[in-house]
């Protein structure tokens, strides 16, 4: 086999990557990682972790996943920083071309996670983990009797905006039409929820703040009457729905309409044996770094088993 052949290739270095590494590098399958341009995924991207068990105290995000790639090392994870481009799922071995290289892998783990939409303010980015986030769940804790603003209309935005009243005085829903793409249950529960209040017609326009005050206000503009407002705020929440990175799956992995990766139930396998799948990649509903680390353990030992049954039928050839 060719040098860049590998028993267990991983797409992604998130949460979900790194566990499916530390499984497959404990069965001795000397996995390769490929990290894709944000090594570590997600939480790289915010600063305390506190639902993460294991870390009391909490622990910063990046931290965290430094923690999780020297756990995979140690047990002889190969790590590469490349990002692929094309996979072959349509002959064995897999063959994965990324930006430096090409490999082929007899189990592929697909390990690409989500992205979250962002409104596309350059003050959006440079405030994130400092008074802006897109999850509540993640981040809500740090907003304890603050007043915070969730951005969009359908159900991420009213779950947020209802989980948010836990710990916020005041939720401020910002949503761009004059009404809501939530489902009529969200709907009435957000209404019906004293602490939420609805600004309609109205597009955030510029999010005001330092990473050493966090966020402060924000530029509203409505946009039927095209009035500017300047408008006091402590946090921002922008819940206008995820992206699943699968993109270089679409045509060769079965995926479901909304785009993330459909595995079988109770297992990591896709329609194309072989080829497994977890985290936030195939999950459009609960998104946790735990949850995501739960199926890269799956995919690992879903891959493992399936290594075996390979070899075992070579073997009796
Ligand atoms: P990701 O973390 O999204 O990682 C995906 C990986 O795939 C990345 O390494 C990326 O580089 C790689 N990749 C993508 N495309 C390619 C490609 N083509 N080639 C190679 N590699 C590729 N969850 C919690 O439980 N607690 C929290 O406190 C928390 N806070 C959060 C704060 C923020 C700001 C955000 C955005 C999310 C937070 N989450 C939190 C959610 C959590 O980060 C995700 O659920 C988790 O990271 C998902 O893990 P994953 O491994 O599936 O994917
Ligand atoms: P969604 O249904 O696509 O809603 C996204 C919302 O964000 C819309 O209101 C949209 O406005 C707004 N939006 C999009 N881009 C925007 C932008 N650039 N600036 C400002 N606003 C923007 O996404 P979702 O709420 O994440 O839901 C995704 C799916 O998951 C849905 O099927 C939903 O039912 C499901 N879900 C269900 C639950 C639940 O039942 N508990 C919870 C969460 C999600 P417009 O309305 O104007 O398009």
């Amino acid at each position: 086999m060719a040098e860049n052949h590998h028993k267990v290739v991983i797409i992604g270095s998130g949460p979900a990557g790194w566990t499916a590494a530390i499984y497959a590098a404990r069965a001795n399958l000397a996995p390769l990682v490929l990290q894709g341009t944000q090594p570590g995924g997600q939480l790289t991207i915010t600063t305390d972790v506190e639902n993460f068990p294991g870390f009391p105290e909490g622990i910063m995000g990046p931290e965290l996943m430094e923690k999780f790639q020297a756990q995979a090392e140690r047990f002889g994870t190969q790590v590469i920083y490349d990002t692929v481009t094309e996979v072959d799922v349509s002959k064995r071995p897999f063959k994965v071309v990324a930006d430096d290289g090409t490999y082929t892998a007899d189990t592929l783990i697909v390990a690409t996670g989500a992205s979250a939409k962002w409104i596309g303010l350059e003050s959006e980015q440079k405030l994130l983990g400092h008074g802006v986030s897109s999850c509540a769940t993640c981040d809500g804790a740090f907003f304890r009797n603050k007043e915070v603003l969730v951005v969009g209309g359908g159900d991420t935005a009213m779950e947020e905006a209802n989980f948010l009243t836990r710990f916020c005085s005041k939720v401020v829903v910002v949503h761009r039409r004059d009404s809501l793409r939530a489902s009529k249950i969200m709907q009435e529960r957000a209404f019906a929820n004293p602490k939420i209040e609805f600004i309609w017609d109205t597009a955030v326009e510029e999010i005001i703040g330092s990473k050493e005050t966090g966020v402060t206000s924000v530029t509203l503009k409505n946009l039927k009457t095209d009035e500017v407002k300047s408008f006091p705020t402590q946090g921002v929440f922008v819940a206008i729905g995820h992206q699943p990175n699968t993109s270089i799956f679409e045509g060769k992995l079965d995926l479901h309409a909304n785009g993330y990766m459909k595995v079988k139930p109770g297992t990591a396998g896709t329609n194309v044996e072989g080829v497994f799948a977890c985290g936030d990649v195939i999950d459009h509903h609960y998104r946790q770094a735990i949850t995501a680390a739960g199926t890269g353990c799956m995919a690992a030992m879903d891959a493992e088993k399936y290594l075996e049954a390979l070899e075992m039928s070579v073997a009796s050839v």
